[in-house]
């Protein structure tokens, strides 16, 4: 398909705007988050500000109204920035995605707008610990009870934004005798007190242990999740029980799609960082007598950044682009995902090595890249769980 790549007047605009605020508010506070590991409040604070936890919610209930395109551009630039500010908002986005795709109108009414503000956010919870590419092998399981409402019980691990979030998107099992295990699971909207650890009153028997501490992706936490009899109303069903019940696994894989996009948006933003980075440093560090970007090696790394940028960006753009016109984008989006993690990584690795022993300092920002870089590996499905749709769609659409 053809795709115009061109930004519109008002893509400029946001993107300007973003990218104002990466460089002047995320860039040069990200050091000090990432190294206290602490929560960057006061840039969320301006997040919602700037509207940005309602990027894609209609304006009807009080969001911006704009399309995937637009969003996955506003992700590239927040991730040249530090890729824990998007991940404030990646899961909340698929959140607003799927009760915008699967949501009955109440449940629209009732958590759009104040979703739209960032009042409330949303995490997304399909991990457990024994599993993660596996989603079908789900054990966190609900049962009915007796008054209609449903009975959670189980673990789930990796939740990002697990404590903060006043929502949870969770896959769990709902019916164990489904001939088939992905037909027998249910996306509950789970409510709890954002920062609570531990939970009481209504939305008692859902805790949350302390954040697990991780290489990179420091300042947004990741948290196990521990559901021990915790009620969720039946209408907190994705979609109402009537229509929802034993349907959850194909809404998370469809917002898994959106997702991928997501995740290759912020490949190309940590990849942009890091072409940026080598630019400017193979300009100022001299060796052998003149800048290391007069070396032809250097220059031939800084090619292979720039090309990678590029194609990352593109394959981004072209799958947003035809989910957008509702075309059939799974094996784009796949392909992005895998491209742009990979190109992400690369371009990382590639800057890091042009800073010389300086990449290994704390003192330079290519050193938190290097640690932040490698979780778009997995994060959404690995690249070997990318290879595997990837193989599988490319079979179904060229059948003999
Ligand atoms: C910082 C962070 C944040 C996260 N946030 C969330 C979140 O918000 N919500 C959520 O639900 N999850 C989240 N995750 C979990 C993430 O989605 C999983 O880690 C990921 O899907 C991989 O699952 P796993 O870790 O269980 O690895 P496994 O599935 O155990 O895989 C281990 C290895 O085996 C490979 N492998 C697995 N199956 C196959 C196969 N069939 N063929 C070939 N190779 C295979 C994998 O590619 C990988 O290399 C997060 C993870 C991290 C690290």
């Amino acid at each position: 398909m053809a795709v115009a790549i061109e930004k519109t007047d008002e893509q400029k605009a946001i993107c300007e705007m973003v990218r104002q605020f990466a460089d002047e508010q995320i860039i040069p506070n990200a050091e000090h988050y990432d190294h206290e590991d602490a929560f960057p409040e006061p840039i969320v604070e301006q997040m919602k500000e700037l509207g940005l936890f309602g990027v894609t919610i209609p304006e009807e209930y009080g969001g911006m109204g704009l399309d995937l395109t637009t969003y996955a551009m506003i992700v590239e630039e927040l991730s040249r920035g530090w890729i824990s500010i998007s991940g404030v908002i990646n899961t909340h986005f698929i959140g607003s995605y799927l009760l915008l795709k699967f949501g009955s109108e109440e449940q629209k009414d009732k958590y759009l707008p104040r979703m739209a503000t960032g009042e409330i956010r949303a995490a997304f919870s399909l991990s457990e610990p024994e599993l993660g590419s596996d989603v079908a092998a789900i054990k966190t399981s609900a049962k009915k009870l007796d008054d209609g409402a449903w009975e959670i019980n189980g673990q789930k691990m990796w939740v990002t934004n697990g404590l903060r979030s006043d929502l949870v998107f969770v896959l769990v099992r709902t019916d164990p005798q489904a001939e088939r295990p992905h037909k027998g699971m249910t996306c509950f909207i789970a409510e709890k007190e954002a920062g609570a650890a531990e939970n009481s009153g209504p939305y008692e028997g859902l805790n949350v242990p302390p954040q697990i501490k991780k290489m990179g992706y420091k300042g947004v936490e990741s948290t196990e999740l521990v559901f021990d009899g915790y009620r969720c109303p039946a209408e907190n069903v994705l979609g109402g029980e009537a229509a929802g019940l034993n349907k959850g696994f194909p809404q998370m894989m469809d917002a898994l799609e959106v997702g991928r996009v997501n995740v290759a948006a912020r490949g190309v933003g940590i990849a942009q960082r890091a072409l940026e980075l080598a630019l400017r440093y193979s300009q100022e560090r001299k060796a052998f007598g003149k800048p290391i970007a007069q070396h032809q090696a250097i220059q031939f790394k800084l090619a292979d950044m720039a090309t990678q940028v590029d194609a990352a960006r593109l394959m981004t753009i072209r799958a947003a682009l035809m989910k957008d016109a509702g075309e059939r984008s799974d094996l784009e989006a796949g392909m992005a995902k895998l491209f742009a993690s990979e190109a992400g990584r690369f371009c990382v690795e590639e800057a890091f090595r042009i800073h010389g022993g300086y990449g290994y300092s704390k003192e330079y920002e290519i050193e938190r890249l290097y640690r932040d870089a490698p979780l778009l590996l997995i994060d959404e499905g690995t690249s070997e769980i990318q290879r595997m749709v990837i193989g599988r769609k490319l079979l179904e659409r060229h059948k003999i």
